[in-house]
């Protein structure tokens, strides 16, 4: 696996512990569906569908970890990345590193589906762009996310909503990480269709089940 060089993961007084490290990837799962997220990160649950399964052949192709250069762009496969400022921990797809003053850092994510209007997608990208800004101190401006089903590469600009966004969901997922909860399942039934865990998550049951309303009622 190729590494970008980076500070020590060492921990030392207000950093965040090994245990408290994110995997970049789980963030695009809690910005899809907190509970999913919840189910995967700390019940454990996977399970495989054929979106998943697209998916992972789709990496085992990418994760070639080959290093090229061609003119004055590098590209890195497979590179490791670390945050220890937000605790993050992962791996991204592809890095173009352009030789210049400065010396210009551009993610690619690889993803099996096609451009989608909400942001799951770029909040993984924008998680990678934290983590490279902190080990090259540098600023990463935009990446991209490059879509199997419509080979096609999305340009995604890192601004300071997606930032904002991005850190947001961070948070979020992070609370429920340390406290242990599973969220009830979403309100609205269309992203359980494409889900895989869709049998060990069974939102149609927990959804028509009254109990969790009636024990916080009696609860007020
Ligand atoms: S089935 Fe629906 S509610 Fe359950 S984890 Fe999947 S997306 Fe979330």
């Amino acid at each position: 696996m190729t590494e970008l060089s980076g500070p020590n993961p060492s921990n030392s007084t207000g950093l965040p512990t090994v245990e408290d490290y994110l995997a970049i990837s789980a963030l695009q799962h809690y910005a899809y569906c907190p509970r999913q997220f919840a189910l995967i990160h700390i019940e454990q649950a996977w399970a495989e569908n054929r979106f998943t399964a697209e998916g992972q052949v789709l990496h085992q192709r990418v994760d070639s970890h080959e290093t090229e250069q061609r003119g004055k762009v590098r590209y890195e496969r497979s590179v490791s990345l670390m945050s220890h400022e937000l605790g993050l921990i992962g791996k991204m797809d592809l890095i173009e590193i352009e030789t210049g003053s400065p010396t210009r850092y551009f993610p690619v994510e690889y993803k099996r589906g096609k451009p989608k209007i909400e942001e799951w997608d770029k909040i993984q990208l924008c998680a990678q762009a934290f983590c490279i800004e902190e080990m090259r101190e540098t600023t990463v401006p935009d990446g991209a996310i490059w879509y199997w089903e419509v080979r096609r590469r999305e340009s995604v600009v890192i601004n300071e909503q997606l930032r904002n966004l991005t850190r947001d969901v961070i948070e979020d997922a992070r609370y429920l990480l340390k406290n242990g909860l599973t969220p009830a399942p979403l309100a609205t039934k269309s992203r359980c269709r494409a889900c895989s865990l869709k049998d060990i998550c069974q939102p149609d049951t927990f959804r028509s089940d009254k109990t969790t309303q009636y024990v916080a009622e009696i609860g007020e």
